[in-house]
């Protein structure tokens, strides 16, 4: 074996030490609350991502869309009629287009009061808030008691939540939080949203 060859195996024996260290390490058994942030693109297209990952395992999903976008959307043809899915578009939908305050909170406080009954069923697996942080941003809802029901939900229970700016006490209560960044978007060079990418 040469000099080089050597000093590498050393170098992967030592790295590969501390990776079964750590892995050693981490041994509690039990979900997690997962926020995406940030205003890169990606986060509700990796929290589906998860969700298809819990899916393949067989495991009992929820969506709920804090933000009701276009009428439909690739993810939703794809995941709505899924016998593990149960797939909620909150209300008739605050969206970018409504101007009725009253209203949107209205359908803000219906989907929390279903986000909080999942948030008690040790039936799902797997819930997924989507774009539920803009519901504090506006104070269509307050943020304590949702960190009160994350922090009593089932403990097998894990919780993806996105939107790009994330309440404080969220963060708080949260075991990962990963931030996309916005380096560069098609749509700044005037690329169309288009269908199975963007929605
Ligand atoms: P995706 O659903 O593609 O994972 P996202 O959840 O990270 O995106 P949102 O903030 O929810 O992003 O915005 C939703 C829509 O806006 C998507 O169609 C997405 O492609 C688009 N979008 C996301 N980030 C940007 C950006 N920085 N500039 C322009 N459009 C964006
Ligand atoms: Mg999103």
């Amino acid at each position: 074996m040469s000099d080089s060859e050597e000093k590498y195996q050393q170098r992967m024996a030592k790295k590969k030490a501390l990776v079964d260290e750590r892995i050693a390490q981490a041994q509690e058994e039990r979900g997690i609350v997962i926020l995406l942030k940030g205003n890169g693109k990606g986060k509700s297209s990796s929290a589906l991502g998860t969700m298809a990952r819990s899916l393949g395992y067989g495991k009992k999903c929820a969506v709920i869309q804090f933000i009701k976008g276009r009428n439909e959307t690739g993810e939703q043809k794809f995941f709505k009629d899924h016998p593990l899915v149960d797939w909620h578009v909150m209300g008739h939908g605050f969206t970018w287009e409504t101007q009725d305050k009253s209203q949107d909170i209205a359908a803000a406080q219906k989907a929390w009061a279903l986000a909080e009954k999942l948030l008690q069923d040790d039936r799902y697996d797997f819930l997924l808030f989507d774009e539920m942080s803009y519901m504090f941003k506006y104070e269509y809802l307050e943020v304590e008691p949702v960190v009160q029901a994350l922090k009593s939900r089932p403990k097998m229970q894990n919780v993806m939540i996105t939107g790009r700016t994330m309440a404080i006490p969220l963060q708080e209560v949260a075991d990962t939080i990963s931030t996309v960044q916005d380096d560069k978007h098609a749509f700044r060079q005037g690329v169309k949203a288009q269908e199975g990418i963007e929605f």
